[in-house]
């Protein structure tokens, strides 16, 4: 009698385990999946001590060891991590971002990949943000994540940073809202945002246009979304493409001469962008290397070094006579993204302004 008992037990207790394991796994795939690819950075760097903020080694823990530092990503999502790259982001390169372009298209092609996270240095974080704007062929959430403290440091901001980054791969609310950027409990645009400080971990921000949303409370909170064209709805397609057309940006200053743009000219640049004083200005002394410059093919944009506002076409300049660009509101660094990828399509400045317009 007794034995019938606990053979009766031990059967409800198998039954019970194999509805907990079920449940478990219900649970798991309820769950959005979501890839990290890791390229370095200061999320991924080491410092001598607890206080090491500066002079630390940028791009030296692994994927692995980063996510195992944030077990609380479990919550969210079903996270697996690659390593794409190791290095510090200044050395990222054109080669890299195509690498990385075709990587994420690939991911976000599985029914099984939810979303992207990119754990990447903070100097060109918003470059590769842009260019993934403007190369993934995909609506799903692709977000960009660093850190301004290495994780070896006191209140290193990397771990809330991951978390809120795959907080917002998981979640609906980012879908189709173009590549984004989550430090510092912000939501930024790819397309708008800069690195603002060389140290501070506010550093990311989109000054006049504004940021997107921020994370509070385990949730992600939108307030606006860019109203220029990313993703799924560009023209680019990098798919067969193993290099971008080699692009440099000549910087204004008072006293400039041609020196540098004649110098990149003759290096063989096919596009120019010249990061001109107030609206784009370009000195009196630059303007023969300029139009010499465009004789030859070169396409000429112009940005302006300010970082705020919209460079008006035919204002400080006569675009229309000097068959040049202008960035629109676009940074030099992005302008010089945009002038790359419209050069894989055209030569037309006209095309060309219209792209600028556009994205
Ligand atoms: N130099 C570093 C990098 O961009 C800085 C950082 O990640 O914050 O890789």
């Amino acid at each position: 009698m007794l034995q019938q008992k606990s053979v009766q037990f031990m059967k409800l207790l198998f039954g019970f385990t194999l509805m907990l394991a079920a449940g478990v796994q219900a649970a798991e795939a309820a769950k959005p999946n979501v890839v990290i690819l890791a390229t370095g950075g200061t999320i991924a760097g080491s410092g001598a001590t607890t206080t090491t903020t500066v002079g630390y080694t940028a791009a030296t823990v692994g994927v692995d060891n980063l996510i195992k530092a944030v077990p609380e990503l479990a919550k969210v999502a079903n996270v697996k991590g690659e390593q794409v790259f190791q290095i510090a982001s200044e050395n990222m390169s054109n080669e890299h971002w195509l690498t990385l372009a075709k990587r994420v298209n690939a991911l976000l092609a599985q029914r099984d990949v939810d979303g992207i996270v990119i754990t990447h240095g903070t100097d060109t974080l918003e470059e590769t943000a842009y260019f993934l704007d403007l190369t993934v062929k995909s609506k799903k959430p692709v977000v960009l994540v660093g850190a301004m403290r290495p994780s070896t440091a006191i209140s290193a901001d990397g771990p809330i940073n991951l978390y809120n980054a795959v907080m917002l791969a998981a979640s609906q609310e980012a879908v189709g809202k173009g590549v984004l950027v989550a430090l510092n409990d912000q939501i930024n645009a790819a397309r708008e945002v800069t690195k603002t400080n060389t140290s501070t971990l506010d550093t990311f921000k989109t000054t006049e246009l504004g940021m997107l949303g921020y994370f509070q409370g385990n949730k992600v909170h939108f307030y606006r979304q860019s109203t220029r064209k990313n993703t799924a709805d560009t023209e680019f397609d990098v798919s067969n493409l193993t290099a971008l057309p080699q692009v440099d940006i000549v910087y204004g200053y008072a006293n400039m001469g041609p020196v540098a743009l004649n110098a990149l000219v003759a290096a063989g640049a096919k596009g120019i962008i010249h990061a001109g004083v107030g609206d784009g200005s370009l000195a009196a002394k630059v303007v023969p290397s300029l139009q010499a410059a465009r004789k030859q093919g070169v396409v000429i944009v112009r940005a302006a070094r300010v970082g705020q506002g919209i460079v008006a076409r035919n204002g400080e300049a006569n675009d229309d006579e000097l068959d040049t660009v202008v960035s629109d509101t676009l940074n030099a660094q992005k302008a010089r993204i945009l002038l790359m990828l419209a050069l894989t399509k055209t030569s037309d400045t006209k095309e060309i302004q219209r792209m600028f317009y556009t994205y």
